[in-house]
């Protein structure tokens, strides 16, 4: 190879894995026994589960120990980036399995942490975007709290990390209105408004996961080879669709809209067997799990999912990794 040849090819790096944390990775209590099939089976997910969150005192956040083992063995393989809307204290609060990662992205994109430590040029850029609005997070607040303040639906409102705001709702008691209202006049700011169960993000239309990810892969050394993605929410949307395959579980907001898109696959399983299932298939992509006697990669490909397309199948998954959960 000459001079040139090297300029022309540089070097690629390890595959890029971002991975969202709530219902992607990690799982309440709750979400635990919604993914189970009976009770007997959500108490014994639960009994073997392992807290990595703790949240004023009580254990928080979940995940399986054939999880855990799994994205150690794909931390070893991949470039491995948690990527969540919590805020960088939120995030903070949980203990993966990992230790403390190179890249991680907070905030939905706002936030980008290196070796734990948030980025300032990152954080100045996105304040650079947030500039470009037609309102600041400030005015945003202000029209959202003229509906929630003192309403009996209103449960919390917060402005994130000084980036975006989120009201935590009864839902049982909200009405219907309410929601619709915020999201046109937010859309004709800049600002977009979704939902995660009680949770309701109005998030600035400029700064998503994907903006951080494209962050992320310019600055590791060596362009990844590939990228993979996996998440459960329509702020996850730009992320799975951005990378080169990505995977959703079957549960949570993007399975209660029925949303498929070519790139993305499904999981058979719910809760924490899709948890599971979602972290072997990014190590399958991820190069590890092809048995030498597999005839090429093609059989590997992944099931993309048009309407009506199967979802991924159990071929694609090494069963040499004790994994009851994902069937
Ligand atoms: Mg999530």
């Amino acid at each position: 190879m000459n001079a040139l040849d090297a300029v022309a090819t540089p070097p690629r790096g390890r595959p890029l894995a971002t991975i969202d944390l709530d219902r992607t990775l990690i799982y309440s209590a709750a979400a635990i026994a919604e993914g189970a099939p009976d009770n007997a089976a959500a108490a014994a997910l639960s009994a073997t589960a392992r807290c990595v969150e703790i949240y004023d005192g009580r254990p928080q956040s979940f995940m399986s120990p054939a999880a855990m083992a799994l994205l150690s063995e794909l931390v070893g393989v991949a470039e491995v980036v948690p990527t969540t809307t919590r805020t960088m204290e939120q995030y903070r609060r949980i203990t993966l399995p990992i230790g403390t990662p190179r890249f991680a992205i907070t905030s939905n994109g706002g936030n980008i942490l290196v070796d734990g430590v948030p980025d300032v040029a990152w954080s100045r850029r996105v304040a650079d975007l947030l500039g470009t609005l037609a309102v600041g997070v400030d005015a945003v607040f202000e029209r959202l709290e003229a509906d929630a303040a003192g309403a009996p639906w209103l449960r919390t409102m917060r402005i994130a990390d000084g980036l975006f705001c989120y009201v935590v709702v009864e839902l049982d008691l909200l009405p219907p209105q309410v929601v619709p209202a915020w999201a046109s006049w937010a859309a004709e700011r800049g600002w977009n408004v979704s939902r995660q169960g009680r949770k309701i993000y109005v998030m600035p239309d400029p700064v998503t996961k994907q903006l951080a990810v494209d962050e992320v892969t310019t600055r590791l050394v060596n362009r990844p080879s590939s990228s993979y993605a996996a998440g459960d929410g329509v702020l996850d949307q730009p992320m799975l669709v951005g990378a080169d395959a990505a995977i959703r579980p079957r549960h949570g907001e993007l399975e209660e809209l029925g949303w498929r898109h070519s790139n993305v696959a499904v999981t058979e399983g719910r809760g924490l067997a899709a948890s599971e299932e979602m972290l072997t298939w990014l190590l399958t992509r991820a190069g590890t799990m092809v048995d030498a006697d597999e005839p090429d990669k093609s059989a590997l490909a992944p099931q993309m999912l048009g309407a009506g397309d199967e979802v991924l199948r159990s071929s694609t998954i090494d069963r040499s990794i004790p994994n009851e959960g994902l069937r």
